[in-house]
């Protein structure tokens, strides 16, 4: 048997007005297996302002970074596969592995998740950051970011969402947290002169939140992935 976790909005209030949002439906309901062997159903609730009556919905920043839309399988879950496949371990091994770790998963399934992430580190994300943050500003006057950073043996993936609609717009990797290509990949889309107001993130790394911190405007507000 499975466990069911609840998320609402890490922010209740509504972005534009002010007031306390209030519970609409769960955007979604699905089971997820994460690299530790546990699965859960994550119910990501979705909450809405009866001030402004706009039919955006706000969700959790946590439950959405857990898994990649459409998927079942934990983002984590989805670099280790490419990491394995690199140690050109072959679509059995890299079942045996997990089966180890009392993931089940299918060969077939190693397949889509690899073709999941090469679909994902080919993404734009220069194209896609910029055209967010425009329509960010135009809808709400701000900026809002969920980022999230992902360890799989040495190897670090950092993970850029839009706050509001939970696109994914950037999934660049980097050869840990010291390599500089982070701190200029960081410094093209965080910076003082932008109106950062908020960045959801993990809850503490030494080294990336106070990274992300020097490069942010001094109001930005950080706020935390509920912890999982
Ligand atoms: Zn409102």
């Amino acid at each position: 048997m499975s466990v069911s976790k609840y998320y609402k909005p890490e922010i209740l209030l509504c972005p534009k007005c002010g007031s306390k949002l209030v519970y609409r439906y769960a955007i979604s309901n699905k089971l997820i297996y994460f690299t530790n062997g546990k699965h859960v159903h994550i119910h990501n609730l979705g909450y809405g302002c009866n001030t402004c009556k706009d039919n955006q919905i706000y969700f959790s920043q946590t439950a959405n970074k857990l898994a990649f839309k459409g998927y079942t399988y934990s983002a984590k879950i989805i670099c280790t596969i490419a990491i394995l496949k690199e140690k050109n371990m072959s679509r059995e091994e890299i079942c045996d592995y997990f089966f180890t770790k009392n993931i089940e998963i299918s060969d077939r399934n190693v397949d889509n998740l690899y073709r999941k992430y090469q679909e994902c580190i080919k993404l734009d994300h220069k194209e896609l950051i910029s055209k967010a943050y425009r329509n960010m500003l135009d809808a709400y006057g701000q900026i809002r970011l969920s980022i999230d950073l992902i360890t799989v043996s040495g190897n670090i993936f950092v993970i850029f969402y839009d706050y509001f609609t939970a696109d994914m717009l950037a999934f660049v990797r980097f050869a840990g947290l010291e390599d500089p290509k982070l701190y200029d990949f960081l410094s093209q889309y965080i910076r003082k002169d932008m109106n950062i107001s908020v960045i959801a993130s993990i809850r503490r790394d030494a080294i990336f939140i106070p990274m992300l911190k020097n490069l942010s405007p001094a109001k930005t507000k950080f706020i935390a992935f509920n912890k999982f």
